[in-house]
């Protein structure tokens, strides 16, 4: 099976739609969380992803469209989207935000999909080997897929010295999923944060057990026209010419 893999596509129309059709043909979607919160189209973004055979995680910025999360552990910019998309949420598509889990293992148990880590599913940045060491701690399955951070890496386990090691996520090229366990972020579609500005993603080939990363530019100016429209902060729109 072929497995669209995306994350943090954070309401960012253009560039998801620009993924699924470089992407395509796959059988199904697994999104890591951050459908929604920062980009001008929520909507139509969680209405996209709906379409396909989809497993979705919930990220920070889906609970604080929700309401779920208290708003001032946001910064302001952060904050003012998130009000703004919840308010343009319909009912329909915050029940669906709502129901969606912190943390899936899946398929035949060999993947755990969290959006922040595995230890704190909403919260957790790993954003270093020590802190990836931590978390292999806390699931059981070969293989963790995670977003939250924007930045696509891949940590290994050295089950010998028990550490963990921080490698990039190779572009266009297969990464065999086996023998070592792996923590692995393919990148966000809507808001990369790696000095990229391209959207990332991954296939997963769960028949080879193999994953590929993939960047690929997308109508920028398109998004941050629609931003400018909706009146979101300047600094999120200026943010995605350079990818951080
Ligand atoms: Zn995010």
């Amino acid at each position: 099976m072929r497995i669209l893999i995306v994350s943090d596509i954070h309401a960012n129309l253009v560039a998801l739609d620009t993924v699924l059709a470089q992407a395509a043909p796959f059988d199904r979607v697994w999104c890591l969380g951050d459908v929604v919160g920062y980009g001008p189209e929520p909507n139509a973004c969680i209405e996209r992803l709906r379409s396909f055979d989809l497993l979705c995680l919930a990220g920070n910025h889906d609970w604080a469209a929700l309401g779920k999360l208290d708003l001032e552990e946001f910064n302001p910019d952060a904050r003012r989207a998130a009000m703004w998309t919840r308010e343009q949420l319909t009912p329909e598509n915050l029940a669906w935000l709502g129901a969606l889990p912190e943390r899936v293992p899946t398929q035949a148990e060999r993947f755990t999909l969290v959006h922040g880590s595995p230890r704190y599913p909403i919260w957790e940045y790993v954003m270093t080997p020590v802190v990836a060491r931590a978390n292999f701690d806390y699931f059981d399955t070969p293989i963790c897929l995670m977003g939250h951070t924007h930045v696509p890496v891949i940590y290994r386990y050295r089950p010998n010295d028990r550490t963990a090691t921080a490698d990039l996520l190779p572009e266009n090229s297969p990464v065999k999923l086996n023998p070592d366990r792996m923590m692995i972020n393919p990148g966000s579609v809507g808001q990369p944060r790696d000095g990229d500005p391209r959207a990332a993603y991954a296939i997963l080939d769960s028949d080879a057990l193999s994953l590929t990363h993939y960047r690929i530019d997308y109508d920028i100016v398109a998004t941050q026209t629609k931003m400018e429209q909706a009146e979101l902060p300047h600094r999120l729109v200026t943010r995605l010419s350079y990818g951080w």
